[in-house]
């Protein structure tokens, strides 16, 4: 019996987590963590009986120990009850699917516990990859991303010398707007933004997918994941979402992994790794696919990728502000107070206005992210 935690239970990557545990009887659920919707995990409670429950805010936490106080289940609040949860003792994975930087706490304290991370949280390497990677080698933990296209490199590294690795080919869907120019993209709204051609993920993501900046979220984590130099990782624009990723070696062999774009097989990959279970669901069928193709990025119109590289290059604190300046546009987005264009713009203020701060500790990733969010509601006002 492998037994789990879940950060994230409720949201999009959290659920389907729960959707491969009820397929694969020898995976237990011991925790389970979500921010606000206690009427979802009050049902993920009565079905899966975890030992510990945790709601992000003390009255959410108050409204679900009422509502389950006939079950088993402990209910904690706020970083206090992640923090316990990232240490649960009979939890072996846990699987970090909470949406932005609130991950890196107990994702730290999980490691030092010595839990195997199952890693979807993007934001935890982006801001403190420096941290992570180096604790994670010292404690003996292994890191196994669940991202779709860090799990497609991940795989097509199994079993190779990773010294002889040349490049890593990320693929990308190019979004919703792709073939569009600036001028196309001054009247998106929110419900165009929230159409992705390929998969269905969370809304804040689905944003992110449109504007490249999860692409370039995606470059960042890699370079830690993998110890590349950013210069190593080629973004690549593959329409149909079939090529999950490639890893190209120096003798110019290309491994890639290949499937129908469904988050399931990246979670179930990384819960069994190295194994790979049985998963019912619709297979790649290359006659009634027919082609598959290839383009350049458009970093001129799509700017999330081409900021996303200079943050990088800056190193230290600046992919932090990257990335919160990015949380902040996009929350404004999705309540209709900016633009979509304005995301880029937003982003590129707050990292022209910060001061890099070199080998940032969790504390000062911390303050970075609010003087990020306090300069885009001063500009947004
Ligand atoms: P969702 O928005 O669908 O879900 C987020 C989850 O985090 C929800 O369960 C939410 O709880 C919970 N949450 C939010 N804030 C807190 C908090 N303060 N404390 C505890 N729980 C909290 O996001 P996704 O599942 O789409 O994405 C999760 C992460 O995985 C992101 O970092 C994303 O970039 C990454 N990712 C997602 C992919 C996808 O296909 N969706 C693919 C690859 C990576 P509640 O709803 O109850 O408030």
């Amino acid at each position: 019996m492998k037994k789990i935690g879940i950060l994230g239970s409720t949201g999009s990557i959290g659920t389907q987590t729960l959707e491969i545990v009820r397929n694969n009887k020898d995976l237990q659920v011991t925790a389970l963590a979500a921010g606000r919707n206690t009427g979802k995990m009050e049902e993920q409670i009565r079905e899966f009986q975890p030992k510990l429950a945790v709601m992000w805010g003390e009255e959410e936490a108050k409204e679900l120990r009422e509502r389950v106080s006939d079950t088993g289940t402990r209910v904690l609040s706020g970083m206090e009850g992640l923090l316990e949860l990232a240490v649960e003792t009979e939890m072996e994975v846990l699987v970090t699917a909470i949406v932005g930087m609130i991950g890196i706490r107990p994702t730290i304290a999980a490691i030092e516990a010595g839990k195997t991370i199952a890693l979807a949280n993007k934001e935890t390497l982006v801001t403190a990859g420096h941290i992570i990677m180096p604790l994670a080698a010292k404690m003996q933990v292994p890191i196994l991303p669940v991202d779709s296209e860090h799990s497609a490199i991940f795989q097509s590294m199994h079993g190779e010398n990773r010294k002889r690795v040349s490049k890593i080919l990320l693929t990308a869907s190019g979004g919703p707007f792709r073939g569009k120019k600036r001028k196309d993209l001054s009247d998106i709204t929110v419900e165009d933004a929230l159409k992705h051609p390929n998969w269905s993920m969370g809304r804040k993501i689905t944003v992110d997918s449109s504007t490249l900046v999860n692409k370039g979220l995606e470059v960042i984590e890699a370079k830690w994941l993998f110890g590349v130099e950013p210069s190593d990782i080629q973004v690549v624009v593959h329409p149909q979402s079939i090529i999950h990723s490639m890893v190209e070696y120096v003798d110019g062999g290309i491994m890639a992994q290949l499937g129908t774009p469904d988050m399931k097989l990246p979670i179930q990959y990384a819960l069994f790794y190295p194994d790979r279970r049985p998963m019912n669901g619709k297979r790649v069928d290359f006659f009634s696919l027919g082609s598959i193709t290839f383009e350049e990025p458009d970093v001129e119109t799509f700017k999330g990728l081409s900021m996303a590289y200079e943050a990088a290059a800056a190193g230290g604190s600046m992919p932090t502000v990257f990335n919160a300046a990015n949380e902040k546009a996009v929350a404004l987005f999705l309540d209709r107070k900016i633009c979509f264009l304005e995301i880029y713009d937003l982003i590129q203020g707050a990292m022209e206005h910060h001061q890099v701060i070199e080998n940032p500790s969790v504390e000062q990733i911390l303050e970075a992210e609010a003087e990020a969010y306090e300069y885009i509601m001063r500009l947004a006002q």
